[in-house]
């Protein structure tokens, strides 16, 4: 064993962690006793046990947020948004923390992902803590006689439900802009990764009333379907992959709940030929999220690349794909970390594995993991590449929700388009040419709810963020998504026009 394998596999030195989850400002075990184990992708250890949460428990935190929702809707709305404020300030100053949590539960790279998603989450509290104002409603000109008003209320106890690739970011964008619409809220964490979760909620619950947020931990098929399913939840709001948005949205049918899902995507990138350079294949690299594992819906994992530079483009970008600094998760020199558990390191090498097998396909960069030394340590994969011909096959079809990304080559641009807009999901997409007439026509025809020309960033607070066709439904990022989401209209219509009470005598 090398020394970094050492650090990576060694046992873990440090006490398991007992966590408890936040059920009417209380810090609670299960009803049951019942715990999971959370894992440390990186080495494969128990880090801490969370509750187990189930029906007893979810019944329990949406009575707490039922009886907390009266008062926390008429808190006024400016003060409701300075307690968000103060929160951003207090997850700031414990955003360390908070990234050495999320990089050890979800072995996300802390210097690339990890320090980012806290920073990130803090900025989000920050930006819905100012629109506290903006919970408006309007006026309708029905005439002199009529005065007609619309109010946006809160919907009631809403019901999130979040999934580990960035939990606390995630989290933040549930619980910021539902109590800042006056809503209270429950929220079942991921269970591979609610370790980040539970120390926002701490922070959290430093400034709230006991019941107006609880995070329940638990099994999805346990906790996070009694949550979808519990009569009193007046609204879902689930992000986490389209198979279980299905399961949700038929819940929310069952009793006619409002939803908002943020789901699976197979994100395209078109390459024009003039985009043959440095800058676009390191953009390519960011689109597909190569230091974050490619755990992210908006993974720009189709590659159509003209096919006149088809062979230097990516030669250029095995180079590079090859150079990222792949290990210990903590260690600020890595660029990649791991991804999340087993389940998704088996999937993932069984998609690579098809790639090798299939006779069209030709290996680029990358391949199986390998399966001694340091990374066989934890569920580390490497960044890979295929080149084919054909957007109909497996890899090329199915989320992968890894780093295996499939370049196809084009000639025509409407043929290009045609295969971008060939998938059942339309989250993101990336244009990369210097013709800006060019860059802005293809964004414009490609079927999704993002699309990024010359860049591949990620969401900031404002942006209007969600996905077309089986990628989503509703927004939740912004101001818009924020009165869309999280609060209901009511229109009050008053005749100015009553006569005088009649004397009695
Ligand atoms: P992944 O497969 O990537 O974990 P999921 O969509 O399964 O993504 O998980 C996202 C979130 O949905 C997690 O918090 C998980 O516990 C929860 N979940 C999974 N299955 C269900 C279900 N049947 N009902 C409600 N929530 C679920």
């Amino acid at each position: 064993m090398t020394e970094r394998a050492e650090q990576i596999g060694a046992k873990s030195e440090q006490p398991i962690r007992q966590a408890r989850m936040l059920i009417d400002g209380q810090w609670t075990e299960a009803a049951s006793g019942a715990v999971l184990a959370v894992q440390n992708p990186a080495n494969k250890q128990t880090i801490a046990e969370i509750p187990r949460g189930d029906a007893e428990d979810i019944a329990r935190a949406v009575r707490a947020a039922a009886a907390a929702f009266p008062a926390w809707s008429r808190v006024a709305p400016r003060d409701r948004g300075r307690l968000l404020a103060r929160i951003a300030e207090a997850l700031e100053a414990r955003m360390e923390e908070i990234a050495r949590t999320i990089a050890l539960e979800t072995g996300n790279a802390l210097r690339t992902q990890a320090r980012p998603e806290a920073r990130g989450a803090a900025d989000i509290f920050r930006y819905f803590g100012g629109l506290g104002g903006e919970l408006k409603g309007e006026t309708i000109p029905i005439g002199e006689q009529v005065l007609s008003y619309t109010r946006r209320e809160p919907l009631g106890v809403v019901g999130a439900i979040i999934p580990w690739n960035a939990p606390v970011l995630l989290g933040a964008l549930k619980i910021a802009p539902a109590l800042c619409a006056g809503n209270t809220l429950v929220l079942k964490a991921a269970e591979d990764a609610p370790l980040g979760v539970l120390m926002m909620a701490e922070i959290c619950q430093e400034f709230l009333p006991p019941g107006v947020l609880n995070v329940v931990t638990g099994l999805g098929e346990e906790a996070g379907a009694a949550l979808a399913r519990h009569p009193t939840i007046s609204k879902l709001s689930f992000t986490g992959s389209t198979e279980v948005g299905k399961l949700i949205m038929r819940s929310a049918a069952e009793r006619i709940v409002p939803v908002s899902l943020e789901l699976g995507g197979k994100s395209p990138s078109i390459v024009f030929p003039d985009a043959n350079e440095d800058w676009v294949v390191d953009g390519i690299m960011a689109a597909m999220r190569f230091t974050r594992q490619s755990q992210s819906c908006t993974a720009g994992s189709r590659m159509f690349l003209h096919a006149s530079i088809f062979d230097s483009f990516l030669e250029k970008l095995a180079v590079k794909a090859a150079a990222l600094k792949i290990g210990d998760p903590l260690d600020e020199a890595n660029d990649v970390g791991t991804l999340i558990n087993e389940k998704q390191f088996r999937r993932v090498c069984g998609y690579v594995k098809d790639g090798l097998e299939r006779k069209d396909a030709r290996l680029v960069v990358g391949g199986l993991p390998p399966t001694e030394g340091p990374l066989s340590e934890g569920y580390f994969t490497l960044p890979t590449v295929f080149a084919d011909t054909s957007n109909d096959w497996r890899l090329a079809r199915e989320e992968i929700f890894g780093p295996v990304l499939v370049a196809i080559p084009w000639t025509d641009a409407a043929e290009a388009i045609r295969m971008a807009n060939d998938s059942t999901y339309g989250l993101a997409g990336y244009v990369w040419t210097h013709d800006i007439g060019v860059g802005l026509r293809t964004a414009h025809a490609i079927e999704s709810g993002w699309v990024q020309v010359n860049q591949a960033l990620g969401q900031v607070p404002g942006h209007s963020y969600g996905g077309f066709k089986q990628s989503g439904i509703g927004r939740e990022f912004s101001l818009e998504g924020m009165l869309d989401s999280f609060t209901q209209r009511k229109n009050v219509t008053v005749n100015l026009n009553v006569p005088p009470p009649s004397r009695t005598v």
